[in-house]
């Protein structure tokens, strides 16, 4: 885990360490000013934290371990913000999703080199043509789809880490994203993110949430009914709640 990063040795680090359940989350007033912190100071692992996640990594020591260990963890959801604000922390909610795109604008700007990791083909396909569109001066070093063969893994791993990518998007759900790059990023320079569904969004093969759920805080049900699948995942929301209003 890398230490709060602060842009010199005078200022304010750009983020502070707080617990929700025991998993750490950063209290950051801007959660891209951290990312831009983080790289600045030589990589590390972003990880996106909601209330299912925090469920699993308790429940998932591979997942715990890789989220103890991570350099920067964004409150990404209603619920850990909630816990957060028990605790007298006050903090925007963060999503993942808009974290990572702010993150490919300055990719863009900056002239870093960009890899994408994960998704289906057609998505992985898609989405990598419309953020050439969409994100001019964007250079997309490394691409590769997530499902692959477990034989194919370790020559895409070994041809990602000779791109020396400044930043990785990473979307092959949780946990295993986190765990992946855990194991990756040791010894990388860049910025390490996993990024969930955002490709399958970007590529227009599943929709956001309307502004109105997420500001009702309802983005969950708009989920369940895309994928009715996830409900069981589902119940770790109320378990998360009732562990929080238990152990604050
Ligand atoms: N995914 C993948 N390989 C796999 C399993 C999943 O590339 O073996 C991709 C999937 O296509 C999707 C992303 O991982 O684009 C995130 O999946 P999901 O929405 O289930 O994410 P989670 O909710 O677990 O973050």
């Amino acid at each position: 885990m890398a230490t709060p990063a602060s842009p010199n040795a005078f200022e304010q680090p750009a983020w502070q360490v707080a617990q929700v359940l025991g998993v750490q989350v950063a209290v950051a007033a801007d959660v891209l000013e951290a990312a831009l912190a983080l790289k600045e100071q030589g990589g590390g692992q972003i990880v996106t934290l909601n209330a299912e996640m925090t469920m699993a990594a308790l429940a998932d020591p591979a997942l715990g371990g890789a989220i103890a260990a991570a350099d920067l963890v964004i409150p990404d959801g209603a619920g850990v913000v909630w816990a957060l604000k028990r605790k007298g922390y006050r903090v925007r909610r963060s999503p993942g999703i808009e974290l990572a795109r702010q993150l490919l604008v300055e990719a863009a700007s900056r002239s870093w080199r960009v890899a994408l990791v994960g998704a289906s083909p057609e998505v992985m396909a898609l989405v990598s043509a419309r953020l050439k569109k969409e994100i001019p001066g964007l250079t997309l070093q490394f691409s590769v789809h997530g499902y692959q063969s477990p034989e194919q893994w370790p020559g895409i791993e070994q041809q990602l880490l000779e791109a020396r990518p400044d930043l990785v998007l990473v979307a092959l759900g949780v946990p295993r994203q986190e765990t992946w790059i855990q194991r990756m990023h040791v010894h990388q320079p860049g910025l390490w993110m996993g990024v969930g569904g955002s490709f399958d969004v970007w590529s227009g093969a599943k929709q956001r949430a309307p502004q109105w759920m997420c500001r009702l805080q309802i983005e969950w049900l708009y989920r369940l009914v895309q994928e009715p699948s996830r409900w069981r995942r589902m119940l770790a929301l109320p378990e998360f709640a009732w562990a929080v209003l238990r152990r604050g």
